[in-house]
């Protein structure tokens, strides 16, 4: 069974996040304030988040990705894991965190079956690192990414790129990848907070290319069947890649395979769409095939592209971390 779109795109893979709890406030993902406190009840129970799982890996789904807030917060987060990891069909479970809790959950999300990382780092400099984050320990992110790579993690690092804060650290970056069979990849700053500044902070993956090519000379990478939205590189020589992910310049849409469901259960078709879909009535009734049926449409009904920057100055300011990036 495979989910296709009305632009013949292929849906296999589901962003699922687990909580809108962080334990970082980054700068372009939240307000200074936090974001604000959901009740208890309205958030999937993990029942209902494997519920929902087992419900789309039928239908075609084949890649879920655990995603927040901070989804290591959550208690109970490896039990679930666990259980996610064994349902028939599912191929890929990878998880997306801060890294701030690696260094003691490492083993245990290999020992529950998560198969990759994708670590979100924005700076390699403490003091900096901590106002990005708005107090985020970096000494404690590095040595959670050594527990994860000492335990056989394949390691993906996902920096923000954002001019006048962290430009001048792309080629460090880039240079991880010379010894670490890391993929390090600049993802585009996106307007969403709306923050201080937020207007000139963006730089195109146009750019960041260029200016890692300026200093070292890079090869394209082919893709693989599963590949995400990154354009890969690699350094001559290099142990790791070095990409970028365009969700505002373009190269995106077109081979978007995905679909969102937030903690609360609202399930959205692009990250940029007003839209959401309430699962939780058809989640809390146990009704599969409702479930199903509400999937293929929200599927049906994704938009062939997203006007994020067009939208930019009318559209509301909203928090990643609500969505799950
Ligand atoms: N807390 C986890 C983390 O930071 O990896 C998972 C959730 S976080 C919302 C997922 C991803 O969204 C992170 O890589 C983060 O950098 C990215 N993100 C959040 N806000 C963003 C923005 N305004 N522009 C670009 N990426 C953003
Ligand atoms: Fe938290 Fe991730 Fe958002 Fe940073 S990007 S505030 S770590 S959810």
């Amino acid at each position: 069974m495979a989910l296709i779109d009305s632009y013949g795109r292929k849906i296999n893979y589901l962003r699922l996040s687990v909580t809108d709890r962080c334990n970082f406030r980054c700068i372009y993902c939240m307000p200074a304030g936090g974001v604000d406190k959901v009740d208890h009840h309205d958030i999937l129970s993990y029942e209902e988040l494997l519920l929902l799982a087992r419900s789309v890996v039928p239908l075609g789904i084949e890649k879920i990705r655990v995603t927040g807030g901070e989804p290591l917060v959550r208690n109970g987060i490896i039990p679930f894991l666990s259980q996610l990891a064994k349902i028939p069909g599912l191929r890929q479970l990878v998880l997306t965190t801060n890294a701030y809790l690696l260094e003691e959950m490492a083993q245990q999300l290999r020992d529950a079956g998560v198969q990759r990382l994708n670590i979100s780092l924005d700076s390699l400099r403490e003091q900096r690192f901590s106002e990005i984050t708005r107090g985020g320990d970096l000494r404690k992110v590095m040595a959670g990414i050594h527990a994860a790579e000492k335990v056989g993690f394949p390691i993906k690092i996902n920096a923000v790129a954002m001019r006048g804060i962290n430009e001048d650290e792309i080629n460090d970056f880039a240079a991880i990848t010379i010894d670490k069979p890391f993929a390090v990849r600049f993802i585009e700053y996106m307007p969403t907070t709306k923050e201080e500044g937020w207007q000139s902070r963006s730089i195109s993956g146009e750019e960041i290319l260029d200016r890692i090519n300026a200093r070292f000379s890079l090869q394209p990478v082919v893709r693989g069947e599963m590949a995400g939205p990154s354009r890969d590189y690699k350094i001559a020589g290099a142990a790791g890649t070095v990409g970028v992910i365009t969700p505002v310049s373009g190269h995106f849409c077109s081979e978007c395979n995905r679909i969102r469901v937030t903690s609360k259960g609202m399930a959205k078709n692009c990250l940029f769409s007003d839209k959401e879909v309430d699962l939780k009535p058809l989640l809390r009734a146990g009704d599969v095939a409702g479930l199903q049926e509400i999937l293929r449409r929200i599927v049906i009904d994704k938009p062939g592209k997203h006007i994020i920057v067009e939208q930019a100055s009318e559209r509301k300011p909203f928090s990643m971390s609500k969505i799950g990036g």
